[in-house]
């Protein structure tokens, strides 16, 4: 059976907030982890509202097939895929132009942000996968890749932090879902290395007036910056817990070293 999407009439209520209850402003709820996956050599999971995201890095490792090798960094590749059942509609499985679009723009997002010339004729692969879908993936994935570059150690200028803004109702919104995606005026999606304010992703689907552009960009840099802020919290607190965890069991070996010292 298909399923038919009800066209909702406004996107901003009465109230002032949006069908999903959010303000204007407001970013949806995030949730980021890192190093959960065992077999890469970085992870990321990332919900953003209903967006659920997978990254996975493995690199820098020696590069196949050869020829593509730069003799002065490492090439940054990076797949974006959806899963068949993160839509409403069932995604063919087959790669799509739109998938290859967004593997090539998040590759040029994240590129400036890593010392590829460390490690020439290598390559650093980031695997995203698409779990659940709703309306800004290819921020939300930046924001994935971007945490499981870091958690692979792989050593950074900075971190990468993106955001969608746009227009609905005619006012400037923050962090599109997908309804405000399909039927809002606009769609702003931006990346940042926020620390360094270099923009790494700038692209445009409807229309803004000047005004109108420069407020959702400042709105923008204020999205970015509470999740650049959150992918640091996340990092500190993966490093924190190693630190505590080392810790624990030096004071365990410490322990049972006076034990065995108290037996002799
Ligand atoms: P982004 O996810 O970065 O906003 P798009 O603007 O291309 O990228 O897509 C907007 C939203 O449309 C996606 O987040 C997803 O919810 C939905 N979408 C994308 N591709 C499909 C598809 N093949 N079938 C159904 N919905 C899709």
């Amino acid at each position: 059976m298909l399923f038919e999407e009800k066209i909702p009439e406004k996107l901003i209520r009465n109230d002032g907030l949006r069908l999903d209850g959010r303000k204007i402003d407001e970013l949806r709820p995030i949730k980021f982890e890192v190093g959960v996956l065992s077999q890469a050599d970085g992870s990321a999971y990332v919900e953003q509202g209903r967006n659920k995201i997978i990254a996975a890095v493995y690199g820098p490792r020696e590069l196949h097939p050869k020829h593509l090798a730069l003799q002065d960094r490492a090439l940054l590749r990076c797949l974006y895929r959806m899963a068949t059942f993160s839509v409403s509609e069932r995604k063919s499985p087959a790669p799509s132009r739109r998938e290859a679009e967004l593997s090539t723009i998040i590759t040029q997002a994240l590129q400036p942000a890593i010392f590829l010339e460390y490690y020439p004729r290598t390559s650093i692969d980031v695997y995203i996968e698409i779990i659940e879908a709703d309306g800004g993936t290819r921020c939300a994935s930046i924001n994935a890749a971007s945490l499981a570059l870091a958690d692979a150690g792989i050593p950074l200028r900075d971190l990468v932090a993106a955001c969608a803004v746009g227009k609905a109702d005619g006012q400037i919104i923050l962090d599109l879902n997908d309804l405000e995606d399909k039927y809002g005026e606009a769609d702003m999606p931006m990346a940042m290395l926020y620390r360094r304010g270099d923009v790494t992703l700038l692209q445009m689907d409807g229309q803004f007036t000047i005004d109108e552009f420069n407020k959702a960009l400042e709105l923008g840099k204020t999205g970015i910056s509470k999740i650049y802020q959150l992918q640091k919290e996340t990092l500190r607190n993966k490093y924190l817990s190693i630190r505590d965890e080392v810790a624990d069991e030096s004071e365990v070996r410490i322990e049972i070293s006076k034990e065995v010292e108290e037996d002799e």
